[in-house]
């Protein structure tokens, strides 16, 4: 007799068939992934132990080192999303009781600041991006840690980072970029900026599915992370582990820490394959002139774009003002019911202010930015404006 029978029975949904409409993604992430990615990424699994395995993760590493053009030792990728390269990048480095400095121009910067609070007493300073007032927070909290979001993907903005890495060394303390909306569509030099600590996602421009975050730390992040008095807060995201897994630390052998995203892993190496083999500078060239024709359609649709100055307009998610009128959320599910294109609403502060345009890697052509215009006007000619 049995000890306990089963009086739940097999849910409805579970014996139909998998169903997932074919989408385009033209919002801020994730991205479509290329076939030869989805191809790589429905390989046999083989052990997260296999000396195979650790091939590939090497070959993830080179191909990380040059999307960020950095001759870093402690590169890898993080098992999980954006999320979990920012949390990686601040429980390793800061301890309890020390400073970081946050600068907020969206909604990344607020995430990071709420991250880093929650490790316990830490001042938060809020800033914007001016050169002067990061210095001036350096002297009088003596931060270990200075955040600034290169992409911010809510507000559309490609911030400037020259010149803030030095900056960071003069007060030692490390810099630390976020690149997952701007990696491999905007340029980024990790080394020669002098950007301690780099992250960024496998969704977007990279074009992998969603699940893998590339991250590299330099000398003197590894000094810091390497030296710490007490362990960070989290077992699965401590470095002295991860280095191990990914086979960057002194010692001979790999041991078990947690069981890697092995397909996602696959997925990661074709798509860093492919941005090595049509090289940084193509890529960054291809998603300034296809920014270029999007924005210039926008305005000829008699759209505002929300970043004025083109300098420091973000190429692979564009953000445009909302028009005058029109209800944002009816003219997104408009080109979704209609166009099956997805473009988003804004995050955190852009709540409410824009709509988001993104066409990053494999996405990013003129005739995506035409499709991408097409259910825009359609949208425009089709939803309700309202007067007043
Ligand atoms: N930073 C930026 C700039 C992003 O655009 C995103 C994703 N929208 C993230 C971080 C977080 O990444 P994820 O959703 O993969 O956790």
């Amino acid at each position: 007799r049995a000890m306990s029978s089963v009086n739940i029975p097999p849910p409805e949904c579970m014996l139909r068939p998998l169903e997932v409409p074919y989408r385009y993604l033209f919002g801020p992430g994730p991205s479509n992934v290329p076939p030869r990615i989805l191809a790589a990424g429905a390989r046999p699994i083989i052990g997260h132990l296999h000396t195979e395995m650790y091939e590939i993760m090497n070959d993830i590493k080179r191909g990380i080192q040059y999307a960020f053009q950095t001759n870093n030792h402690m590169t890898l990728a993080m098992s999980g999303s954006g999320h979990t390269a920012m949390e990686c990048a601040v429980f390793n480095t800061v301890e309890p009781g020390e400073s970081v400095l946050v600068s907020i121009n969206g909604v990344w910067g607020e995430r990071v600041a709420e991250i880093a609070e929650r490790m316990g007493k830490l001042h938060i300073c809020k800033l914007s991006n001016c050169r002067d007032q990061i210095d001036q927070h350096t002297s009088k909290h003596k931060p270990v840690l200075f955040f600034l979001t290169h992409g911010e993907s809510s507000a559309g903005l490609a911030h400037p980072v020259d010149n803030v890495g030095d900056l960071c060394l003069r007060h030692n303390c490390l810099f630390l970029v976020d690149s997952v909306a701007s990696l491999g569509a905007s340029p980024l030099l990790m080394d020669q900026q002098k950007i301690d600590i780099l992250y960024t996602g496998s969704q977007k421009a990279l074009n992998a599915p969603p699940g893998t975050a590339p991250i590299s730390f330099n000398e003197r992040a590894c000094h810091k992370m390497f030296n710490r008095k007490i362990k960070p807060v989290s077992y699965l995201l401590d470095m002295t582990h991860l280095s191990n897994y990914w086979g960057n630390d002194s010692k001979s052998a790999r041991e078990y820490h947690h069981t890697g995203p092995v397909s996602g892993f696959f997925a990661l190496r074709e798509s860093l394959a492919i941005l090595a083999e049509k090289g940084l500078e193509n890529s960054w060239r291809q998603h300034r002139e296809v920014a270029e024709y999007l924005w210039k359609g926008i305005e000829d649709l008699g759209l505002k774009l929300f970043i004025k100055d083109k300098d420091l307009r973000l190429p692979s998610v564009t953000t445009i003002a909302i028009p005058d009128g029109y209800d944002w959320k009816e003219l997104l599910a408009y080109m979704m019911k209609h166009h099956q294109v997805e473009m988003t609403g804004g995050l955190g502060p852009s709540i409410g202010m824009v709509i988001r345009v993104g066409l990053m890697g494999y996405n990013c052509s003129k005739f995506n930015a035409d499709k991408a215009l097409t259910a825009l006007a359609d949208a425009l000619k089709h939803c309700p404006k309202r007067r007043g």
